[in-house]
């Protein structure tokens, strides 16, 4: 049987394709410009001989259904799937959960309309995620849909963590609170790192570091989540490619009553034209770590604000778990920057946290450990997989409900 993952935005759709007997990605690919006059169509699978294959098409794509419509199609030409009996589920990507699920669920009409009540919480993703659901469930009747929550692995926060000190009546009344996102990802790394260790997930407390273009700290107790750095939104805490992340909630009221802007003008600042973009110009840590190497001082202030940030997060879910038993990195700058990952960790050995300065100059892929060997704290660098993680949530929600 296979698992097809897929991750519906408002006008693209990204899908991955799984053999669940040995997890092994078999096709992958997008559609993208969705209702545009040309759409286009990406694939990339392993032939019957296991050699890679692409695909690549420049074609009208009008709704979600002509998008998904088109990915089975070529799934099937290119003999990555049979046919739709094989699909084991449909697990689907959604970033906002709200406080109603803290568990994969399979997809039927109260699953849906809960997602719809959320929606203004994640205006932006939601709905994209709808569209593909509902196509899905209309176009595939006898596969389950599974929906497998951004915010889910957060819900294990208790309220002092997930509550803001406002008026008791945006909580209860607006849904006014912490929630956390790339939950999924945070607890895929968990659980590898628990393997890396060789302890239980449920004896490991850890910190998990995913810093992408997107970027969000957790501390993880006994295996659960306790605290995370984003909140309502994926805009507080770390800093992110171009999201500021943690401000003084002052600077927007700020910019409302004295720089004109409404307020789409202060979303689109602070979340498109702020963290490392805004400090810097650039927002690809590469090209930042390029520039600062040759002196350039905004690149280095962005690689300084950044690095500070995150040892405050370090420090502070430190002092939260007590005891920490890995910090783990992970995301296109926690996997491949090495400046970034010795700027956090730099004088925090009397917390047993020790970067071994060889082993994470070492430019290769893959899992592995960059601790001082003996310290109490393992440095650990996990390839994220999200899609891996949501297409194993998948098949084990639905062998659980049969
Ligand atoms: P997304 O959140 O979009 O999935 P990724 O996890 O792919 O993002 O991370 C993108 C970030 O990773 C970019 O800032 C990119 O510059 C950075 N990155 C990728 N490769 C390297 C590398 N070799 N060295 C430093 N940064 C890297």
């Amino acid at each position: 049987m296979k698992i097809l993952v897929l991750n519906s935005g408002s006008s693209s759709i990204k899908y991955q394709l799984f053999r669940c007997a040995d997890w092994q990605s078999i096709a992958s690919g997008l559609v993208a410009r969705i209702g545009e006059a040309e759409g286009e169509l990406k694939l990339h699978w392993l032939d019957a001989n296991g050699q890679p294959q692409a695909r690549q098409a420049s074609l009208p794509i009008p709704t979600h259904e002509d998008g998904i419509d088109q990915i089975l199609r070529s799934l099937c030409a290119s003999g990555a799937l049979t046919d739709v009996s094989e699909l084991a589920a449909i697990g689907h990507r959604v970033v906002h959960g709200g406080a109603t699920f803290a568990q994969p669920m399979i997809v039927d009409d109260d699953v849906e309309a809960e997602i719809q009540k959320v929606v203004p919480l994640a205006p932006l993703h939601n709905p994209g995620h709808l569209a593909g659901i509902a196509v899905a469930r209309r176009l595939f009747p006898s596969v389950p849909s599974v929906v497998v929550f951004d915010t889910a692995f957060h819900q294990t926060m208790p309220p002092t963590a997930y509550r803001y000190a406002i008026p008791e009546f945006l909580y209860a009344e607006h849904r006014i609170r912490r929630y956390g996102f790339h939950g999924t990802s945070h607890h895929y790394v968990a659980k590898r790192a628990a393997v890396m260790l060789g302890q239980p997930l449920e004896q490991c407390n850890l910190i998990t570091l995913h810093l992408g273009n997107g970027a969000s700290a957790s501390a993880i107790r006994a295996g659960q989540c306790i605290d995370t750095s984003m909140g309502l939104t994926p805009l507080e805490g770390l800093v992110m490619g171009t999201r500021c992340g943690d401000i003084d909630p002052a600077v927007p009221i700020y910019l409302l009553k004295n720089l004109g802007l409404d307020a789409d003008g202060v979303d689109q600042l602070l979340n498109r034209q702020s963290g490392l973009l805004g400090i810097c110009g650039v927002n690809d840590m590469r090209e930042i770590d390029r520039l600062a190497a040759d002196g350039n001082e905004p690149a280095e202030l962005a690689i300084g604000i950044t690095t500070h940030r995150l040892k405050k997060y370090i420090g502070a879910y430190y002092a939260e778990l007590g005891r920490v038993d890995a910090i783990v990195f992970t995301g296109g700058i926690g996997e491949n920057s090495a400046v970034i990952r010795q700027r956090s960790c730099a004088g925090l050995a009397r917390l047993g946290i020790e970067l071994d300065a060889d082993a994470n100059a070492e430019r290769i892929a893959g899992e592995r450990c960059l601790s001082v060997s003996g310290t109490e704290v393992s440095i650990l660098v996990i390839p994220t997989n999200e899609e891996l993680e949501i297409a194993r949530q998948a098949l084990a929600t639905v062998a659980a409900a049969s």
